[in-house]
């Protein structure tokens, strides 16, 4: 790891404009997150915080400002840096759990690290591990279609922590669960979270907001609000 990457926050943004044609999404924003927040970003539905959790995520690029993501300006990047980013950094959990629809867990797991160069064998077993870390070492070989809403979400974090990443980032992670299976998953992020993981969580639900440490109150493309950052120094 450079000495950049260790010493600045973990997200900065500064400036951030997404536009789309005419249409502007996202209004001059300005984001640092630190090293070891559990952030939630919330805001009315059409407000733009998926553009701008995508912009973090690196899954699409600012129309102007600086997106710095793990100490490197991504802005720089050409696509194949930008993929090793990714799977050196960065998890992703959706709101629709995104696997793959005729493969069991453990390959929907698995195929989280195919960018990592690892042999498959190696690929499997830490697969196998992070399926035990969310409870679902059970339900291996089960494929989406076979696993509960809340079930097929657990193996999307497992997807999205095997690779040991940095910064885990969810849009609307609990969306579609019920409140139990919501409370599970939280409770899985939370246990990354203090393990030392970076997350940042798109909610709608104000009982998960108001629980975080830190709440980016979004609207209209802007920045409105942000409690936080609360560390322990
Ligand atoms: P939120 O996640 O807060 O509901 P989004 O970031 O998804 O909001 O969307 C913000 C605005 O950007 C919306 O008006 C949406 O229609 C628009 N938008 C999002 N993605 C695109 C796109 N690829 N092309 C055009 N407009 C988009
Ligand atoms: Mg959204």
């Amino acid at each position: 790891m450079t000495n950049e990457s260790v010493m600045s926050p973990v997200i900065s943004l500064a400036g951030v404009v997404k536009s789309y044609g005419d249409l502007t999404v996202l209004h001059g924003v300005d984001l640092h997150v630190e090293r070891g927040e559990l952030a939630a970003i919330v805001g009315p539905s059409g407000s733009g915080k998926s553009t701008l959790l995508n912009l973090i995520g690196t899954l699409d690029r600012a129309t102007s400002g600086t997106v710095r993501v793990a100490g490197r300006d991504v802005g720089a990047l050409n696509d194949q840096q930008l993929s090793a980013l990714r799977a050196r950094h960065l998890g992703f959990i959706f709101q629709q759990y995104h696997l793959a629809p005729g493969r069991s867990a453990l390959d929907n797991v698995a195929d989280g690290m195919l960018y990592a160069g690892l042999p498959q064998s190696e690929r499997r077993k830490r697969a196998a591990s992070a399926l035990e870390r969310v409870g679902l070492g059970h339900r291996a070989g089960h494929r989406p279609c076979e696993l509960s809403g809340g079930e097929k979400q657990r193996v999307a974090v497992a997807r999205a922590v095997v690779g040991e990443p940095d910064l885990i980032l969810a849009d609307e992670p609990t969306g579609a669960l019920d409140t139990k299976s919501g409370e599970a998953v939280m409770g899985i992020l939370r246990d990354l979270n203090a393990d030392g993981a970076t997350i940042v969580i798109i909610t709608h639900d104000q009982a998960i907001a108001a629980s975080l440490p830190r709440q980016v109150r979004v609207r209209d493309g802007q920045v409105i609000d942000d409690r936080g950052p609360v560390i322990a120094a």
